[in-house]
């Protein structure tokens, strides 16, 4: 059996709508279409999809201390860290902070917690001689 564990965030598209420097950029994106393609996949494919809250501050969080930034403006490009000196792409630092929160809150059913297949008990008839 193969599985994934794939996570995402719940952005607050009709937010970003509202602002009108990122709204094209986010229609184009089609954030919505993309969540339904992975919504159906995981399915499909039996994967686990989470999908982190959107309040969550994925790219204000350093990946390396875990301190968290007042603010970032989407200027920044490279996230600098004032506590532990950590200097990354932005988005590899959420990204980063993505698969921390995936791999804590991923669900592994182990094996034996399945049911046990029933034993079909074989009826032995004793033979007449
Ligand atoms: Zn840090």
């Amino acid at each position: 059996m193969q599985y994934a564990i794939n996570v995402i965030e719940d952005l607050n598209v009709s937010g970003m709508l509202a602002n009108h420097k990122l709204a094209k950029s986010i229609a184009d994106m089609g954030f919505y279409e993309f969540r339904r393609q992975m919504e159906y996949k995981s399915e499909l494919y039996g994967s686990q999809l989470i999908i982190v809250d959107r309040f969550y501050p994925s790219s204000k969080t350093c990946s390396n201390c875990g301190a968290i930034k007042d603010s970032l403006p989407l200027s920044e490009r490279v996230f600098y860290c004032e506590h532990c000196h950590l200097k990354i792409d932005r988005d590899l630092n959420a990204a980063i902070n993505l698969e921390k929160i995936g791999r804590a809150t991923a669900k592994f059913t182990p094996v034996d917690k399945s049911e046990p297949t029933p034993l079909v008990e074989a009826v032995v008839k004793p033979t007449q001689a």
